[in-house]
Formats: structure tokens, sequence, C-alpha cells
């Protein structure tokens, strides 16, 4: 099994991955059930605008409110999703709750788009454009308020295979990121030819641009990258008001991070979005004054 996985040479053999060992089994199981049970939910992290200081959309992350471990976080159990066939159930979920949240904010008149997570094996699955638009009318939504962010790594796996599915997406109305972007290795002349219209910069470059200049270098690199292919260029994992300033002075469009808000429950977000008060003026940012 391992050696099938290794052998499409994308997925390189961790042992914390082994499906066979005790521990991953029982989780595997809990999976199972948690997927019938209602134990996964959402978190929407804001992504707030640097030109109108506007939260302009959410990035829904998956959460498991596992009964005996607590909390557990997608990096523990979404590649072992990812290497046992229960992916394509979970992302079904992500979207059905993504979306169901998206309709509740259109019928409060508070429409925002939402940005969900797809692995690597999403983008080998020839149906996800007819499921994904089957979810979509089953919850009356319309498909320019969802975003799809895949990484550069997912679509390495078998980019002509990926370009092609996205491009049935895109051609539905659905908008796609590329997440991640800078971490991995997508030629220049890949992108040209994916229907992206975001780049949203790593995080790991934009936690440290203000101490490393070669960070700052890459992000402003990506940024201009991103404008000159006409796209959107998105800062995850702006910490403090310094990297916010940096970024809206390098005409970074979007920035999405602790500093912002930390991911939330549908109900704190939309709490803290209610009295979200938009970015202080800048003079490249032009701010609605409220009465
Ligand atoms: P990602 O898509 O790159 O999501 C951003 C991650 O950065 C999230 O971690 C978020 O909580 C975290 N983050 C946001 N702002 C900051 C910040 O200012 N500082 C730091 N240090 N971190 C920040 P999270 O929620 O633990 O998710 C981790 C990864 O798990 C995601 O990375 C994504 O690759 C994956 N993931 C999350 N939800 C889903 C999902 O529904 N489906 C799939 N396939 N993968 C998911
Ligand atoms: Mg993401
Ligand atoms: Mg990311
Ligand atoms: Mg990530």
């Amino acid at each position: 099994y391992v050696a099938k996985q290794r052998n499409l040479g994308v997925f390189p053999y961790d042992p914390s991955l082994d499906t066979h060992s005790p521990e991953r089994l029982s989780l595997l199981g809990d999976l199972r059930r948690a997927l019938h049970d209602d134990e996964l939910f959402l978190q929407y992290q804001p992504k707030v605008s640097l030109s109108t200081g506007e939260v302009c959309g959410a990035e829904a992350l998956l959460r498991w409110a596992h009964p005996d471990r607590g909390l557990v976080p997608p990096d523990a159990f979404v590649p072992l999703a990812e290497n046992t066939g229960l992916i394509g159930p979970l992302t079904r979920r992500v979207l059905d709750l993504a979306l169901a949240q998206v309709r509740r904010w259109a019928e409060q008149g508070r429409p925002l788009q939402i940005s969900v997570n797809l692995s690597a094996r999403n983008l080998l699955d020839d149906r996800l454009d007819t499921t994904v638009a089957g979810l979509l009318a089953e919850h009356g939504v319309a498909p320019q308020l969802l975003k799809l962010e895949v990484t550069e790594s997912a679509i390495m796996a078998d980019p002509a295979r990926a370009a092609e599915l996205l491009r049935r997406l895109h051609a539905r109305g659905i908008a796609i990121a590329i997440d991640d972007f800078g971490a991995g290795y997508t030629s220049l002349g890949q992108l040209k030819n994916l229907p992206v219209s975001e780049l949203k910069v790593d995080r790991s470059f934009v936690t440290t641009m203000q101490s490393d200049s070669s960070d700052s270098l890459i992000v402003r690199s990506v940024i201009e990258l991103s404008h000159n292919l006409g796209l959107s260029a998105v800062a995850e994992g702006v910490e403090d008001a310094e990297t916010l300033d940096s970024l809206t002075a390098y005409s970074c469009d979007v920035a999405q991070g602790y500093h912002l808000s930390r991911p939330m429950a549908a109900d704190a977000f939309d709490a803290w979005r209610a009295a979200w008060p938009g970015l202080p003026p800048t003079p490249s940012r032009i701010t609605a004054v409220v009465a």
C-alpha cells in the first residue's frame, strides 16, 4: 500500500501516516464515525481587503471535536483521510457545511465569498465539478460565492489532469486560488495556463517578512507576479500591525491572519464581522467614513 503511494511520487512516505499503525487505525475508525456523528465542524477566518479595509471573504477551516481527544487540528487527520479514501466524503461534508453557511449569510443580506480547501486527491476526482455544482444547486448558492483553494503540490501530482478539472470548475463560475504559493514549484508557464484568480502567499514567508529580508523580497515578488498576471495577491499568516502596514505599502490586495482574527465558529464570526471597524486610512487606502 505504502509502495503504491510512493510510486505516485507525490506523497513521500511518512511513518506517522502509516495507516497500519494501531494509533492511526483507531483514529481512522474514529474518523469514519465522526463523518456519521456530526463531530466535524468549520471555523471561519476573515479575509480583509487592504484597499478598502472591508471584510471581503472568509476561509473555511475544518475542525474535529473528538469526544476523547478534544479538538483535533486538520493537519492531524486530513492526510489520513487522503491516504484512505475518506477524503471524498470529507470534502463533500466540508462543502456542504460551507455552502449552508454562505446561504445563511446571503439570506441575512450580508453575502460573503467562502474559500474551501481541496486536497491533492480531490484533484484526481473527475466528478468533483459535478459534485460541487450539485451542492451549489442544493443550497441555492451562486458559484461566484465559492472559491476553491488548491496547493501547488496538489496540482503537481498530475498537472494536466488538475488543470483540466480546474478549467471545468472555472467554467461553472467557481473561483480558484493557489494556496501556500511560493512553497512549491509551479512553473510560470503552468501558472499562466491555470484558471486561477488568486495567489495566497505561503504564511511561512509572511510571518517572518519583518525580520527576514529574503522573505520580504519573496512576498513582494509574489505580489508583483500576481499583479502582472492579473491575479489578486493574498497574504496569510499576518500576525502583527507592522506586517499589515508593509503589505499595504507593497499593494498586496488581501490580508488574513491572527492580527485580524483567529478562525472562529460561525456565531463568533458574525459578531466579529458586525463589529469590524475597518482598517485605518493610509495614503493608498481611501476608507469610507461612517457618519
Ligand atoms: P491553509 O489552507 O494554508 O490554512 C491556513 C492555516 O493557517 C490554518 O491552519 C489557519 O488557522 C492558520 N493561520 C491563519 N492565520 C494565521 C496566523 O496569523 N499565524 C499562524 N501561525 N497561522 C495562521 P489550520 O486551520 O490548522 O489548517 C491547516 C491546514 O489544514 C490548512 O492550511 C489546509 O491545508 C488544511 N485544511 C484545513 N481545513 C481543510 C479542509 O476543509 N479540507 C482540506 N482538504 N484541508 C483543510
Ligand atoms: Mg487554505
Ligand atoms: Mg495556506
Ligand atoms: Mg497549508
